[in-house]
């Protein structure tokens, strides 16, 4: 079996409310759609939603990096070989994590489609909890947040992510009356996106934060230096995640090594799919640091490939994989019970594929063979 063509879809998913957080708002979301074509006529979906503030690439860049090199990398490879495909595809670019990520994504479909088994079973069987989602709340005034935080509460979600980091003094006035809101038992995380800007701005946010009980606070800092975790751990006491900080398995070594993160938020998107992810939840796992499945805002089928991930690792505590509640129009079909993910069980993804939802978001498509 070989991959004899791809497809590039390049798509606009419509939201139904702007997404905000610290560094930008988005109305839609930009995105790429793989169709994986093989020799036998079995076809997988991979998706790509690059963020340029995480990884560094965008649409335009992830359209470039599957053209030039990573489609040609893989064409006329087995889809069933993923560690020889991600060799492949390193020789050919470094980093580049939501580029590959597609690739990644429509080969386990591939595999799961022609064994006759769903993702999670092809990692090792799902854990007895579906996994669940927060609801995540944008950066809003305060009074609004308490609202929306109620609201989501009576709509069944069990657990409240916070977007912050664009005003400190702000940010805290928000959690506390989100806190105050909702009461003391719902867990609150909060993400402040690397909006807190230097150590002793986030050291006094976090410091006037320990009162509301936070489960954790992700990504306090800029990315690009580590040592400010360090520094923060030792000053305050909120447990600490690192989202952007976290691209590569050497940063993951860094943090480790340093023991100076207590989560780490693993992305599809960053990784470069499901076969790096995987192992980012093993090693972290050898040094007791717990795990979340994050998003950028995917779709239907980024979305279900990060479920399959999360369900078939122990080590994998949390998801925050929300994007199909957001979408006007979707890719597929993945749906919720809130606060649960329907996780399917049919082969690869599990997902209906919607092709005439995709065309009719798609702005350009490219076929490499
Ligand atoms: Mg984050």
């Amino acid at each position: 079996m070989h991959i004899t063509k791809v497809e590039i879809h390049t798509i606009d998913l419509p939201l139904h409310e702007p997404f905000i957080v610290s560094y930008t708002s988005y109305d839609s979301m930009p995105a790429i759609v793989l169709k994986v074509h093989t020799n036998t006529g079995v076809i997988g979906y991979g998706e790509s939603v690059p963020d340029e503030h995480v990884t560094g690439e965008s649409v335009a860049s992830v359209h470039a990096a599957l053209k030039h090199q990573l489609i040609p990398a893989v064409l006329g490879q087995n889809p069933m070989n993923i560690q020889q495909i991600h060799e492949k595809m390193d020789d050919a670019l470094v980093l580049n994590g939501a580029a590959k990520a597609a690739i990644d994504i429509a080969c386990y479909d591939i595999i799961g489609k022609v064994s006759g088994l769903s993702i999670h079973t092809l990692l090792g069987g799902k854990q007895e909890q579906p996994p669940t989602i927060p609801i995540v709340l944008s950066i809003l005034e305060p009074e609004v947040l308490a609202k929306q935080a109620i609201d989501a509460m009576q709509a069944g979600y069990k657990e409240i992510k916070m977007k912050l980091g664009t005003d400190p003094l702000k940010d805290v006035e928000r959690v506390r009356t989100v806190r105050k809101a909702v009461g003391p038992h719902i867990p609150i995380k909060v993400d402040a996106n690397q909006g807190w800007k230097t150590v002793p701005i986030a050291r006094q946010v976090m410091r006037d934060l320990e009162p509301y009980r936070l489960s954790w606070v992700e990504q306090p800092l800029p990315k690009g230096d580590h040592s400010f975790f360090k520094r923060l751990k030792e000053q305050t006491s909120i447990p600490l995640m690192a989202d952007e900080s976290l691209v590569e398995s050497q940063d993951l070594r860094t943090f480790l090594l340093d023991g100076s993160v207590d989560f780490i938020n693993i992305k599809l998107m960053k990784s470069g799919g499901i076969y790096p992810a995987y192992k980012l939840a093993t090693q972290a796992e050898l040094f007791g640091i717990k795990c979340q499945i994050g998003s950028m805002v995917e779709s239907s089928i980024a979305s279900s490939a990060g479920f399959h991930l999360a369900a078939a690792h122990r080590n994998i505590i949390a998801t925050e994989i929300s994007g199909p509640t957001r979408f006007s129009t979707d890719t597929g079909n993945l749906s919720y019970t809130i606060p649960y993910v329907n996780l399917p069980d049919a082969p690869g993804l599990g997902i209906t594929v919607d092709d005439e939802a995709i065309e009719r978001i798609c702005s350009h498509i490219e076929v490499v063979s």
